[in-house]
């Protein structure tokens, strides 16, 4: 293989190169699109338990409390009792003092518990949000999934008919040149570049006027003295009339 195709065979893998690019980029934000709804799922169904189990904290909170206030009534029944059972005002003065202890003490818990209520509405009605959310992006998926599985499987079999036809290409380049160019492409993202007018059109620095006119006087690769890549000289199009 001379020189002349050796160029050849490089634009043409380097065209797959591109090809295969656009595929996987593609394949990326495919599975992207999927996976970020996925985790929006997977977020909210954390915060839903989180709210569920607030929730139930809440509850057993105020009952606890509805149960303590249930017990301070008895004992202001009992209260009541001995207020009418005194003998003396002493009695009935220690009697009085008890009921309104006692009369506070439920009145506490019955602030108490008309707060866990408000506090349990506002939490019912985020987990419902929330809810609403879920089923949103749930809906949103179910839609999507099917679409997006079956484009990424066309993609992905695009992707493996490119990858064999690179793999061809690549068999007919001499080993050290295919390896040059996989390396600085590694690093680069692409391996190769060319100059028409002195200039490397990869990363748009002058070329030495010496490799310029090396690279003019007959076909030849050589490696761009400011991105590394594999150049070469193509010669000016001549200009098309687009009318
Ligand atoms: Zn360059």
């Amino acid at each position: 293989m001379n020189i002349a195709e050796q160029i050849k065979t490089l634009e043409e893998l380097a065209a797959v190169d591109a090809e295969l690019k656009t595929l996987d980029d593609q394949i990326a934000l495919e599975r992207g699109t999927l996976s970020t709804l996925k985790d929006s799922l997977k977020e909210l169904e954390g915060k839903l338990g989180t709210g569920q189990s607030q929730m139930s904290a809440l509850d057993k909170s105020r009952s606890d409390l509805m149960n303590e206030a249930r017990t301070m009534m008895q004992q202001l029944d009992h209260s009541r009792e001995k207020l009418n059972r005194s003998r003396n005002e002493r009695e009935s003065n220690a009697a009085q003092r008890e009921l309104e202890e006692l009369r506070k003490l439920v009145r506490d818990r019955e602030d108490e518990v008309g707060k866990l209520s408000t506090e349990l509405d506002n939490v019912r009605a985020g987990n419902d949000a929330t809810e609403a959310e879920m089923k949103k992006i749930s809906e949103e998926l179910g839609g999507k999934e099917g679409d997006i599985t079956a484009s990424l499987s066309k993609v992905e079999g695009e992707r493996a008919e490119r990858a064999g036809v690179r793999s061809a290409i690549a068999k007919k380049l001499p080993a050290q040149i295919f390896r040059r160019y996989e390396l600085i492409r590694s690093k680069r993202g692409t391996g190769l570049a060319k100059t028409t007018d002195g200039t490397c059109r990869a990363c748009n620095m002058s070329l030495p006027p010496q490799l310029f006119h090396r690279l003019r006087r007959e076909p030849v690769l050589e490696q761009c003295p400011s991105c590394n890549r594999l150049i070469y000289f193509e010669p000016p199009q001549q200009a098309v009339s687009s009318t």
